[in-house]
């Protein structure tokens, strides 16, 4: 079997065979790597979210809305088209955008999609996470993101070997740019660490990938919701403070009047 089959049916394989009402927590049968994310900012919240949804805050919709903003010159393509491109040999690497990623561990189905993932020949350059926030500050839960990313895209049978991350912040004012709408911001270029305009300001922050530690990351996080474990609630009292979760949180640091 080539590898381009072998990629796809491995990613087939696993949407096929999901069961219609899962085993793990809240009946899920998958868990999403945003979802896993959210688990490190602060898992009780998390659990909360699922327990009892609340509509999106908007600092959420404009993080959506700044994340559909740059997504959406992106060119549609299948996922055969994807995994082709991927493995195509080329001189420098090139990234394609929203790659869907699905992988199994511990008998846990895993998807995920990519912001950017830069290919060469079927190894994986770089895989660039975008997020849009007040603060320009890289937080643990970004970094889990972006490396479950490029564990997966492993997973999936390409080259994670020499893969680094790029993660870039962005003010939320930064969505109403025609620059960022046309990709012409200088951000993008991969040398470039910050920006600012009389619009918004950006930076970026490029990391190795550390695949044992993303594993134990993993596993950390799949306990709960193979519900071996309780959720964990944050330590840090800013979170509890602006949490919608406060009034009803057992867990909440901050004492209410
Ligand atoms: S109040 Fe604090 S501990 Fe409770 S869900 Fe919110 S952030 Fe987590």
């Amino acid at each position: 079997m080539d590898r381009e089959t072998e990629i796809l049916n491995k990613y087939d394989d696993i949407f096929c065979n999901l069961p219609k009402k899962g085993s793990l927590k809240f009946g899920n049968s998958l868990v999403k790597v945003s979802s896993i994310s959210s688990q490190y900012y602060c898992e009780k919240k998390l659990e909360l979210q699922n327990e009892f949804p609340l509509p999106p805050t908007e600092q959420m919709q404009q993080g959506t809305e700044g994340h559909e903003t740059a997504i959406s010159l992106a060119e549609p393509v299948s996922k055969e088209e994807a995994v082709q491109e991927a493995l195509k040999e080329k001189e420098k690497a090139e990234p394609i955008y929203e790659f869907g990623i699905a992988w199994i561990h511990r008998g846990v189905p895993i998807i995920g999609r990519v912001d950017e993932a830069w290919f060469r020949g079927g190894s994986v350059d770089l895989v660039v996470e975008r997020k849009f926030s007040n603060s320009l500050t890289i937080y643990s839960p970004y970094h889990v993101q972006a490396q479950l990313y490029c564990l997966g895209l492993g997973e999936m049978g390409f080259d994670i070997s020499t893969t680094k991350y790029r993660i870039i912040v962005f003010r939320p004012s930064c969505r109403e740019c025609e620059m960022l709408i046309e990709r012409v911001c200088p951000i993008f270029n991969l040398d470039k660490m910050d920006f600012d305009c009389d619009i918004g300001e950006a930076g970026a922050f490029m990391y190795p990938f550390k695949k044992e530690e993303t594993i134990r990351d993993l596993d950390w996080a799949i306990e709960y919701w193979l519900g071996k474990r309780e959720a964990v609630s944050t330590k840090n009292h800013s979170k509890c403070r602006v949490c919608e979760y406060k009034n009803m949180c057992g867990s909440s640091l901050v004492k209410l009047p």
